[in-house]
């Protein structure tokens, strides 16, 4: 699997290829998207050390709920509004962490693991059904969870001889 540290170059790489299979998995059975993405998830997870990666905690600040913010508040002993002027900031109606790295993230990993968000539970997000309603999501990750990365290079592979087709047919539309 590319490490966290190759991510970024090795997106940019496949980035024109990623659009294209954004584009045809749009076309897909959305159950079997499902159960090949959700085996993957599966599969990968088994396999990585998240303490070690860390990436997602080191490059995007996670979005919290009230019920997020009550639970974390009172296991850190803070009341709601010093621990959201702390450590959260509002935009667009939503709360999320001020910084990246989150600072919660130590180097033995979350320091609020048992109470952390839970959109930090649910990502990468590919544990979840109707991965073709949220592709945008799915391929914007890939520049940020190995396991992402290494689930898109699969769904090429397994898609084979119908995605080349696909590509060499939407060719012109992609230049
Ligand atoms: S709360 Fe924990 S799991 Fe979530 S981003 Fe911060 S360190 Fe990572
Ligand atoms: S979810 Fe992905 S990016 Fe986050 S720590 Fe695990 S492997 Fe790394």
């Amino acid at each position: 699997m590319v490490s966290p540290e190759q991510l970024e170059k090795e997106s940019q790489r496949v980035e024109m290829d990623n659009l294209i299979l954004r584009s045809f998995l749009k076309s897909r059975d959305s159950d079997e998207v499902d159960r090949l993405v959700n085996n993957m998830h599966e599969e990968l997870f088994a396999q990585v050390d998240c303490i070690l990666c860390s990436n997602c905690c080191k490059k995007i600040v996670p979005v919290l709920n009230e019920k997020d913010i009550a639970r974390i508040s009172k296991f850190l002993g803070f009341s709601i509004s010093q621990f959201k002027k702390t450590y959260l900031r509002k935009h667009a109606g939503k709360w999320s962490m001020k910084n990246t790295p989150c600072p919660f993230l130590t180097p033995e990993g979350c320091s609020i693991y048992d109470v952390r968000p839970e959109t930090c539970k649910e990502y990468p997000y590919t544990g979840k059904k109707e991965i073709v309603s949220r592709l945008f999501n799915l391929i914007d990750n890939c520049k940020i969870c190995p396991v992402v990365f290494e689930i898109i290079q699969r769904l090429k592979v397994i898609y084979g001889r119908e995605f080349q087709k696909y590509k060499r047919a939407t060719a012109p539309y992609w230049r």
